[in-house]
């Protein structure tokens, strides 16, 4: 797909956002977008030395193209490198996020289709204040091999007939300090009874312990481990992951982290996700969290968020009567061309999601009228410029270079590079003929 964003996000997973301006408070979705993309010169700013993303140009690329489905209205970049973490970016992370969502409902829906019950486990390690991310993650991870390559768990699934599974990883920072835990969902072959299920989890829970206990470390009896009926509640996590909390709740969430007067309150149970460390920054400025940011990107680097284990996506896939639907070919068009100066000039000034706000709602003209506005000019409107071709030559040349792109696999992965170079080319010669 087109560098950028899904086409189809879900709804109601960004509301009540924060940058919120006049007309647009009552447009959470685009404005949602617009502060992820400003949220990327936060991360710039905490991690100074990481790759940074949606900023540089691909190889051999010259321009950047804004580019626009006129059917929904949404507008993606191309020709712009991405960094592609799911751990620090509040655009990767989105993306990357819906992208496996999709994927994982489509799967637990064929094993469900197939009459198959799931189980989803939670595990989770206890921390202190002031324990380094890295050692937590790093012990969860551990003691989860050690748990699933255990005799006791092996047979467990053996006599429960589960037959495999997919885990996700996650990291907040809470009142306690760091709190990595870890969504499991587990397929099974037979449908267990409430009290198969209860004698699963008590025995479970019992060598989850005894496997912390023997790496030094221990959970909570009551809550290390949890199991429930599944359904499809890892795809409604990861369904979450990438999700940008509201400025209140990442602040709320920080000052209860953070007020250690308060030890015996009940507080937030989920704590600070990675999203929530980045708007709390946003919001205060304040030197603890950006050091907190940076070692939870520390920490989780490298790290995988989701793990299916061998040989399971194969066996769901033997249970697939009907082929999964190809994702709906759009036709896009680049509506803007934008030259590397004004494109640096676009990132300095914080602009990058409210120029696909305005290309995604008002099109064309309006992100021209937009960007004019701002002073940023000799951007390329390829479309607008169409009025002025009058000569045959330029025509020719106009439709030389849109026929290059309708050609091109548009409305599958990126414009890639190569293909938008000559484009560009083409383009400006078009413009050099009308002049
Ligand atoms: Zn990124």
């Amino acid at each position: 797909m087109i560098v950028g964003e899904p086409r189809q996000a879900p709804l109601g997973n960004t509301t009540k956002l924060v940058g919120v301006e006049g007309d647009e408070a009552h447009e959470p979705e685009f404005m949602g977008r617009k502060y992820r993309y400003d949220l990327l010169d936060t991360v710039a700013e905490i991690l100074p030395n990481a790759r940074r993303c949606m900023y540089c140009l691909k190889p051999e690329a010259e321009l950047v193209n804004v580019v626009r489905d006129d059917e929904i209205e949404y507008a993606s970049y191309s020709n712009v490198a991405v960094c592609g973490s799911v751990w620090v970016c509040p655009v990767c992370s989105h993306v990357i996020s819906e992208q496996r969502r999709e994927e994982t409902q489509d799967r637990l829906n064929v094993w469900h289709a197939a009459g198959f019950p799931t189980y989803h486990i939670i595990h989770t390690i206890q921390h202190h204040q002031g324990e380094s991310c890295k050692v937590v993650v790093d012990g969860l991870l551990d003691a989860m091999t050690r748990f699933w390559n255990g005799k006791v768990v092996r047979r467990l699934q053996e006599e429960n007939s589960l037959v495999g599974r997919v885990a996700a990883l996650e990291g907040t920072y809470g009142f306690n300090g760091w709190h990595p835990h870890r969504h499991t969902t587990v397929f099974g072959e037979k449908w267990l009874t409430d009290e198969e299920l209860n004698t699963l989890e008590r025995e479970m829970s019992a060598y989850w312990q005894a496997v912390l206990e023997r790496t030094g470390r221990y959970a909570s009896v009551d809550y290390g481990l949890k199991i429930v009926r599944g359904s499809d509640m890892l795809a409604d996590y990861l369904n979450k992951f990438g999700r940008l909390p509201s400025s209140e709740e990442a602040l709320r969430a920080w000052t209860e982290a953070s007020e250690l007067t308060k030890a015996n309150l009940k507080v937030s149970s989920s704590g600070l996700s990675m999203m929530g460390l980045l708007v709390a920054y946003d919001q205060t400025h304040e030197p603890e969290i950006a050091a907190l940011f940076r070692e939870y990107a520390e920490a989780f680097k490298g790290k995988k968020q989701l793990v299916w284990s061998p040989g399971m996506i194969d066996r769901i896939e033997a249970l697939r009567i009907t082929p999964r639907p190809e994702p709906v070919s759009r036709a896009n068009r680049i509506i803007c061309q934008i030259p590397r100066e004004q494109w640096h000039e676009i990132c300095k000034r914080r602009l990058r999601g409210k120029v696909l706000v305005v290309a995604g709602r008002g099109g064309d003209q309006a992100l021209k009228d937009y960007l004019q506005g701002e002073g940023i000019r000799d951007c390329y409107y390829p479309y607008l410029e169409i009025d002025v071709l009058e000569e045959g030559v330029t025509i020719d040349l106009y439709e030389y270079v849109w026929g290059e792109v309708r050609g091109g696999d548009l409305a599958g992965d990126d414009l890639a590079g190569d293909q938008a170079g000559p484009l560009a080319d083409v383009y400006q010669k078009s413009i050099f003929a009308i002049n």
